[in-house]
């Protein structure tokens, strides 16, 4: 059985080389981000997530959550215990606020330690990833009382935290919400509805759970504009902070799932026996403005996810591939049979996760130092700068590296044969495990529209036109490296940029005078964003990889092979983009030529 091994030297070449840990660690209020701290958090998190985390997983998807007859959920043996050793250790503050207990860690450094959480046991981290998202609206909009009352204790894990947003009829479109909420004399307001796909939505870790919760108001006008933001508790908070009466948000059922069976997936009746009390947060009807500006964040994590699992799958591969004895290599002198990594397409299967990992990671991360400098940054026109980045990179990120996470578990399962298809080898889970996060923080559809709507066409494609400029601008650089590797890289990135460029400028011309054609070409177009973005990271992970080969310093073997990854990515996955652009510039005539009744 293969056990994760936390990619710590990659992640420490990624942070610094590619992602600026350095830099980011000067912006203020990140001066405790040292080296030598970064190093020793992540050593610790490696740890955890291999001795405590990686065990557990399979466990969880074995035995999974279960709901008793009380309405109380059993989770999967170990997974409580697990979860208070988390707490305990501080995991569940990194990055939050010091005001609350957190230890204000960057975002960057938080990355690459959530990174090891979703590759050894993506079904648990669910929890502290929901809860982070419910801090993080409470912070974002809570009055001080709300922030007093309920942050220091979701901080620390004592209290977990979950988002409500989905109805059976309120998926992708929040507007149909139509949970009730209704003002009492005392300010607070009683809710009546149902959520549906809850995360976490009921658990047994903790005493209390603190439900945000989508709902509209009486005289709430329709649409996305008459949605507001309610805390639920599941047990009510005195104003001191002791717990009070069991409030009136129930866990009627579970759902059964095709992956992430350890994480439970609730759905909460509101209201059933006289009402759920709840308490506004921020400004009535403008919770969907709120969601939003935290969707960043979470669409971000579940980016994470997928390069997380990808990498777990792809360890598992590569281990598979140096046991399994099967066949005679073609071309090789070796005598008698070989382990199936002699073949040279079990070669390419596992390059191709290899590769993909890594261009996921290193966009990631470059988004995540973007995300902190967005933040931190003490002049505004960098943080501006930086902030548009992110908005660029956030649907990116999100739908690409799920995407991918598919194919790389899709291609776990390949290299295993036979045995991938059976449970036992966990290579089955991680193919299971990765079909939700192309799904859930908004489906890849959704991200593609927000590429093709918000983020190029509605300022007529200035932040993707910067970005492309950044990427062209490698080309100087690259054309003073020599070799056959180099000029590869050279080659197809020049002529993915060439491809990308033309995609914009034909969504910003599509958007306006035919916007079905440009709705058409978004996940193609998000596509391509992903593997041009996924190649500049690559060219550039190449040339910090020569600069320290030339230096002679570090473990040449390391970079080498850096290098020529990065080689086959260009020469295996760049291609692709030109392929892309012409779905993208086409998919007005050939996607939108069937009717309704031809299909
Ligand atoms: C395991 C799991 C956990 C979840 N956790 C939570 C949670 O904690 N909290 C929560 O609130 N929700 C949660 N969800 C819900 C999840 O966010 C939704 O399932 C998701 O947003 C998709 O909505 P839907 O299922 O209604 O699909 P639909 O919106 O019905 O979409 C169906 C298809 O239509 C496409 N589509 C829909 N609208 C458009 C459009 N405008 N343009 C292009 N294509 C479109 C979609 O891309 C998709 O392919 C969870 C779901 C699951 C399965």
């Amino acid at each position: 059985m293969s056990q994760y091994h936390a990619p710590l030297k990659e992640m420490h070449f990624v942070l610094s080389e590619l992602a600026g840990l350095e830099q980011v660690g000067k912006l203020p209020g990140f001066e405790e981000a040292t080296p030598d701290t970064v190093a020793a958090v992540l050593a610790e998190a490696a740890k955890f997530a291999t001795e405590v985390l990686d065990p557990l997983n399979a466990v969880g998807d074995r035995e999974g959550a279960q709901r008793l007859d009380d309405g109380s959920v059993r989770t999967a043996p170990g997974f409580k215990e697990a979860y208070l050793q988390y707490c305990a250790n501080g995991w569940n503050g990194l990055t939050k606020n010091p005001d609350f207990g957190g230890q204000g860690l960057p975002q960057l450094v938080a990355t690459a330690v959530e990174e090891m959480w979703h590759a050894s046991n993506m079904a648990f981290d669910l929890c502290p990833l929901l809860t982070q998202g419910a801090i993080e609206a409470v912070e974002l909009v809570g009055t001080p009382e709300q922030k007093e009352r309920f942050l220091p204790k979701m901080v620390e894990g004592t209290w977990t935290g979950t988002m409500n947003l989905t109805e059976p009829q309120a998926g992708s479109d929040l507007a149909a919400v139509r949970t009730r909420a209704v003002p009492q004399p005392d300010a607070s307001y009683k809710l009546y509805g149902q959520k549906i796909f809850i995360t976490y939505g009921e658990q047994d870790y903790t005493e209390n759970i603190i439900h945000l919760v989508l709902a509209r108001t009486p005289t709430a006008p329709e649409g996305v504009k008459g949605i507001s933001l309610f805390i639920v508790p599941k047990l009510l908070v005195h104003p001191d902070g002791s717990l009070g009466a069991r409030n009136d948000v129930h866990c009627v059922s579970l759902e059964h799932k095709l992956g992430i069976h350890a994480s439970p997936t609730a759905v909460l009746a509101y209201g059933d026996h006289g009402g759920a009390t709840g308490y506004l947060v921020g400004q009535e009807n403008r919770g969907l403005e709120y969601m939003f500006i935290m969707m960043n964040q979470a669409r971000f994590s579940v980016g994470l996810e997928g390069v997380g699992l990808a990498e777990r799958a792809y360890q598992r591969a590569a281990a598979y591939a140096k046991e399994r004895v099967q066949g005679r290599p073609i071309g090789e002198t070796v005598a008698g049979r070989a382990t199936i990594i002699h073949h040279p397409d079990v070669r390419r299967m596992l390059l191709s996760m290899k590769a993909q990992t890594e261009a996921m990671r290193a966009l990631a991360y470059v988004t995540a130092a973007a995300l902190d400098n967005a933040r931190r940054h003490p002049d505004l026109e960098a943080r501006k700068h930086h902030h548009a980045f992110v908005d660029l990179m956030i649907p990116i990120v999100k739908g690409w590296c799920t995407e991918t996470a598919q194919e790389i578990a899709y291609t776990g399962v390949q290299v295993h044969g036979g045995m991938g298809f059976i449970e036992e080898t966990g290579a089955a889970q991680h193919y299971r495990d990765a079909r939700i996060i192309t799904i859930y923080e908004g489906t890849t559809g959704i991200q593609a529209n927000d590429l093709v709507g918000r983020k190029t066409a509605r300022d007529a494609g200035a932040a993707a036109l910067a970005v492309i400029a950044e990427m062209q601008k490698l080309d100087g650089e690259l054309s003073r490296q020599s070799g056959a590797e180099f000029a590869a890289i050279r080659r197809e990135l020049a002529a993915a940029s060439i491809a990308l460029r033309s995609a914009v400028e034909w969504i910003v011309r599509s958007a306006g005078s035919d916007p079905r054609a440009a709705y058409a070409a978004s996940v193609p177009y998000l596509r391509l964003w992903g593997l041009a973005a996924g190649g500049w990271q690559m060219a550039r992970a190449a040339l910090a990889a020569a600069k320290r080969l030339a230096e002679g310093t570090g473990d040449t073997a390391f970079y080498r092979a850096k290098i020529a990854t990065a080689r086959f990515y260009a020469d295996y996955f760049l291609p692709q983009t030109r392929a892309l652009e012409h779905a993208v510039v086409t998919a007005g005539e050939s996607v939108l030529a069937l009717a309704d009744e031809q299909f």
